[in-house]
């Protein structure tokens, strides 16, 4: 039997025929292999499968019998072929999609959690912020008793002297 990762060097050859042979085109080499190659028939067979089901996805209003025929065969056929070929790929995408709008759900919640962990947080930096501000642009608040008792005494001292 033949390994996946030590394809003989033939069918890598004929493999890049495949789609000509989907596309009806005659190739009796291929076909020869084809009838002594596993590999190959099964290679062909997915192919075939992949084609079909892109038709289906492009043209979904073709014959009733020919699409109920497809799905049939992709009910029967799916789990071998997400196993073994390209098709696998979309399995993580339909994954991913049916949990996009979960997903969703959790961003918009940790964004919130987020807000209201770092809102107030940022509110009392702004507030210093603006109270450095203050201080810079009006730099003569009363400092200490000891000064406002001078003001206090030079304005009673002018009280007195008028
Ligand atoms: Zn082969």
């Amino acid at each position: 039997m033949f390994n996946k990762s030590n394809i003989p060097a033939q069918c890598r050859k004929l493999e890049s025929r495949f789609e000509d042979c989907l596309d009806g085109v005659s190739d009796t080499e291929l076909d020869d292999h084809m009838t002594r190659c596993e590999h190959c028939r099964s290679a062909l067979a997915d192919l075939r499968f992949a084609g079909e089901l892109l038709r289906e996805a492009w043209d979904p209003a073709g014959e009733p019998g020919q699409a109920f025929l497809a799905n049939v065969m992709a009910r029967i056929q799916r789990e071998e072929i997400r196993a073994k070929s390209p098709a696998a790929f979309w399995t993580p995408l339909e994954f991913l999609a049916s949990r996009l709008s979960l997903t969703a759900a959790v961003v918009l919640l940790a964004l919130s959690a987020y807000l209201v962990e770092f809102a107030p947080q940022r509110g009392v930096s702004l507030g210093s912020v603006r109270t450095e501000l203050s201080a810079v642009d009006f730099p003569q608040p009363p400092r200490d008793p000891v000064s406002n008792e001078e003001v206090l005494q030079s304005l009673a001292e002018r009280d007195n002297g008028r």
